[in-house]
């Protein structure tokens, strides 16, 4: 077993630290107060390959591994959870479903475009009755002529006005269950499609969250993503990889926490002493420091599998909830550890511990991950 990073991992995470530091890092918190949507960030990562790090060459991407993906979105998250979801969302769940399951066409038309950052990509599958139970979707879809006709709404849609291509589920037969769900890649102009207005969010403020409205949206048949009835699947086949995304975004946000706390504790005097000096912070910061060690080694490992394709469902679900419990439990500690400074919008802390709430929530609610790890494990 060897617990070290190979030389080519190292330095990647090296050029993403780097990255996340300057070009990221320093309008965060301007973004999260205008809430900006930070599309100079998304033009920078298509710059530097970053918008397509495990899409093939061939394909416009960078033909990096998905754990060199990994690494970037836990460093752009240390930096921006807002630009992080949407890099998570745009490569985990857009480009990967068109990558796994599109058409040579489609993928000439879209992942080349995606991969490179000239298009950005969503994925809509929520709507407001169907959260956790995604089977349970309303939108439909009917086939007319050329054309498929979709009507229905979809809820907290990232990306949402900003991406120029949806993957969209709506069912062509209700009866049939998760088996009448078929997925549709939707043009940002397609007439019949409208977009709601901007969620006014806890959290990921510069990220922009929104319904979609499809009203006789009519989309070209060349714009089946698979089979008819063929989209659950697609849907449930990019869970494992969307779950690492978001744990590495909830290890970002941890690790951002940790960090500002370690620095605070040293330079904040009281009682004529760093603050450092008191057990009582010691202990918070050795629990903390513990745990950002526990999850990060869930989540690399969760990476591991996938890029040899062994089976990670486990894996992944175990990762996104102590990872992004632990983004919550260090954004809440280190609004503690800066005291009354904590609790104002001139520091940092109190974004990572609005940004860290989300991650909890999305990507499959984390009870939702405790009930996958449970079945796996009672198999
Ligand atoms: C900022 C943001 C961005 C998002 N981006 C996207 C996106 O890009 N695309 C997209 O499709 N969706 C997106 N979502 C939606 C997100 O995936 C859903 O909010 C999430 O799946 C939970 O669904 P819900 O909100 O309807 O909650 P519900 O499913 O109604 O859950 C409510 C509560 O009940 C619990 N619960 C539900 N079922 C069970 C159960 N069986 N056992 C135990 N507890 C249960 C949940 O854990 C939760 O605590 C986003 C949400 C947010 C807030």
């Amino acid at each position: 077993m060897d617990f070290t990073l190979s030389d080519e991992h190292r330095m990647m995470k090296q050029v993403f630290r780097e990255f996340a530091d300057n070009e990221i890092a320093p309008r965060a918190d301007e973004l999260d107060k205008s809430g900006e949507f930070p599309r100079e960030n998304l033009q920078k990562l298509g710059r530097e390959g970053h918008m397509g790090i495990p899409i093939p060459e061939e394909w416009g991407g960078a033909g990096a591994d998905f754990m060199s993906y990994i690494f970037c979105l836990e460093e752009v998250s240390r930096a921006c959870a807002s630009t992080g979801v949407i890099l998570a969302v745009h490569t985990s769940l857009g480009i990967y479903s068109i990558l796994y399951h599109g058409s040579q066409e489609q993928k000439e038309r879209y992942v080349t475009r995606l991969a490179a950052g000239e298009m950005l990509g969503a994925f809509a599958l929520s709507e407001p009755e169907a959260g956790s139970d995604a089977g349970a979707l309303r939108t439909r879809a009917r086939r007319d002529g050329d054309h498929y006709v979709l009507d229905g709404n979809k809820v907290w849609i990232t990306s949402a006005g900003e991406a120029d291509v949806y993957v969209v589920f709506a069912t062509m037969d209700p009866e049939k269950k998760t088996r009448g769900i078929t997925a549709f890649l939707v043009d940002k102009d397609t007439p019949g499609l409208t977009i709601g207005p901007k969620e006014k969010k806890m959290g990921l403020i510069a990220s922009s969250t929104c319904e979609l409205i499809f009203d006789e949206c009519r989309v070209p048949a060349e714009n089946l993503l698979g089979e008819e009835g063929g989209g659950f699947k697609i849907a449930m086949s990019l869970l494992d990889g969307g779950r690492i995304g978001i744990a590495a975004q909830g290890l970002g946000i941890a690790q951002a926490a940790v960090d500002a706390s370690l620095e605070y504790a040293k330079t904040r005097q009281q009682f004529n002493q760093p603050i450092a000096n008191f057990q009582a912070i010691q202990f918070k910061l050795a629990d903390l420091a513990t745990e950002l060690e526990a999850a990060r080694l869930l989540v690399y490992r969760a990476a591991f599998h996938k890029d040899r394709d062994l089976p990670c469902t486990r894996e992944a679900s175990m990762a996104k909830y102590f990872a992004t419990d632990l983004a919550m439990k260090a954004g809440i500690e280190a609004v503690q550890i800066y005291g009354g400074y904590g609790y104002s919008r001139e520091y940092p802390v109190e974004r990572f511990m609005r940004d860290a709430k989300v991650t909890q929530i999305y990507e499959g609610t984390n009870q939702i991950q405790r009930i996958v790890v449970a079945r796996e494990i009672l198999k």
